[in-house]
């Protein structure tokens, strides 16, 4: 069983323009369209049982809008394999409406992103919201780490982590990008062994950027492809996984913002063993999402 515990949609309406601008200013292009048809195919082309979508909520007005595209989509859950979790903004007051409304609906989690959301990781308005949460058994997935977009920007960095977990003890805490992309030292330093789990979305993947040719990685063009150092090493990522623990390590690959296909490839290159292996690709988040 695979599970992709990390990827994004847009609305048919939106994805072009939504698409295009994350595009431009991240300057990384997308793998596939970004719509919800082409996520499925990637899947059916990649042996992927289940996607995880994780829609992030920039503008409190937009949180309605998101949560009902959230509960809709999470309805086709049987066909689809795409377990939808929902997406609230800090300055979101009525946020216990909100999670119980989505719990209601069997929502199994929310998606945080403080650099998005210009909000730090340890403000008081995000610790009410986990511990809510928490109260309700939803996973939380933060992005967690720099964002590609945003140099600099340090929202949610492992200094701010830290309080959280050893305040709060969230059970179903998720950091992306391997618990803090391009903080890596402090990832091994401060993070990795906590009671958390670390997905591995846009960790490993080489960077390229629109301009370049190669959609995928074939063995032609990848001796011109050199993984940007803001990436994580496979020995540094060998590292955390030792430090932290193989069960609560989850597969994510970010798509649209890498390809599933590689960035299974890539972890399948790391070394792990074939046990392993499937933890992370499958069972751990099996278990974590009740499937
Ligand atoms: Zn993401």
């Amino acid at each position: 069983m695979i599970i992709d515990f990390h990827t994004h949609t847009f609305p048919e309406k939106i994805v072009q323009s939504t698409i295009a601008k994350l595009s431009a200013s991240a300057d990384i292009k997308n793998y596939i369209a970004g719509t919800l048809a082409d996520l499925c195919s990637s899947m059916q082309n990649h042996g992927i049982d289940y996607s995880v979508l994780l829609p992030v909520v920039t503008n409190p007005a937009h949180e309605k809008k998101i949560n009902r595209l959230t509960i809709e989509t999470n309805e086709h859950f049987s066909e689809s394999g795409i377990i939808s979790f929902g997406g609230i903004h800090p300055d979101n007051e009525d946020y216990k409406n909100i999670l119980k409304d989505l719990s209601k609906n069997g929502i199994k989690g929310i998606k945080l992103h403080p650099v998005f959301q210009k909000t730090y990781f340890n403000d008081i308005r995000y610790k009410k919201i986990i511990d809510y949460a928490m109260e309700l058994d939803l996973i939380v997935v933060t992005h967690a780490g720099y964002d590609i977009s945003y140099p600099g920007a340090d929202f949610v960095t492992p200094s701010h982590i830290l309080p959280i977990i050893k305040e709060l003890h969230p059970k179903k805490l998720v950091l992306a990008h391997m618990g803090g992309w391009n903080c890596w030292d402090e990832v091994l330093d401060q993070i990795a062994g906590c009671d958390v789990y670390l997905d591995t979305s846009f960790s490993m993947t080489p960077l390229r950027s629109p301009k370049s040719k190669a959609a995928t990685l074939s063995k032609s063009d990848s001796a011109d492809i050199k993984t940007s150092r803001l990436q994580l090493g496979i020995g540094e990522f060998q590292k955390i996984v030792k430090k932290h623990g193989i069960d609560r390590i989850l597969f994510g690959s970010d798509s649209p913002w890498a390809d599933q296909g590689e960035c299974i490839r890539i972890l399948k290159n790391t070394g792990l063993s074939d046990l392993e292996l499937s933890k992370i690709l499958g069972e751990n988040a099996g278990q974590l999402l009740n499937l």
